[in-house]
């Protein structure tokens, strides 16, 4: 199985790049964060403070995480309801972020993870799929943006989806989750050594996608001939 690791702050144009590479490369795509926000939402909604890991630990004994791929596309569900939408609100996106700070939620969500790779040719994106649940993947990405650049691309997508936020708003939230993300002991955000660095500031989203490919080619076909 060829397993490709993209990581990188939130914003960055991870999974809008990666499902579209999946689908030109007949991958599955796997959106790890989408797993993290199920988790999140699970927490908000029983009225949990997402950090209080005194509160979310015992919860993981009640909630079922599952994805399912309908017609190709990723869809996630928590106890057999598919919250696919429910877990893109904003709240929910720093109610993701608390819990993933705790070692449990990220352990529960661990073997989901690897077992996915482990049965299918995959594009992972996530915080630490290189590091940390793939350290083996054939193929390593870490792929950032500016803050600002990150902030207005959310803003966009959030209008395309009929949600309004301020600039200003989705900029604070983003440096407070890429500091907490990066600084927190379990499995911090961070470019693995083996990765290759892409900063999509100044690419669009084809020549983001094209750069990508281009390492996966390079990569893979760089293992094909050592085999
Ligand atoms: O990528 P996305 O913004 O959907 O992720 C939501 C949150 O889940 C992130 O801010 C991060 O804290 C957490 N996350 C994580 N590890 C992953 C994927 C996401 O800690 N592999």
């Amino acid at each position: 199985m060829i397993n490709v690791a993209i990581d990188g702050p939130s914003g960055a144009g991870k999974s809008s790049i990666a499902k579209q590479i999946a689908s030109k490369l007949g991958y599955v795509y796997v959106d790890t964060g989408a797993l993290y926000r199920t988790v999140g939402l699970a927490a908000v909604r029983s009225g949990f403070d997402p950090k209080d890991s005194g509160k979310v630990v015992p919860m993981l004994d009640f909630i079922k995480v599952e994805l399912r791929y309908v017609d190709g596309e990723q869809r996630v569900f928590l106890n057999g309801e598919d919250v696919s939408e429910d877990i893109r609100l904003p709240e929910v996106s720093m109610a993701a972020s608390g819990v993933s700070a705790i070692p449990e939620v990220r352990a529960f969500l661990f073997d989901l993870q690897r077992n996915i790779a482990a049965e299918s040719n995959c594009l992972m994106d996530g915080r630490d799929i290189g590091t940390v649940v793939l350290p083996n993947a054939d193929v390593k990405i870490f792929l950032t943006a500016s803050p600002e650049v990150r902030a207005e691309r959310r803003q966009k997508q959030l209008k395309e989806k009929g949600i309004d936020e301020p600039y200003e708003n989705i900029l604070s939230d983003i440096i407070k989750r890429d500091y907490d993300d990066s600084h927190r002991e379990t499995a911090p955000l961070k470019q693995a050594e083996d990765a290759v660095l892409v900063v999509t500031d100044n690419l669009d989203f084809d020549g983001s996608v094209q750069a990508v490919i281009d390492i996966i080619k390079e990569k893979t076909q760089a293992r094909q001939e050592q085999q």
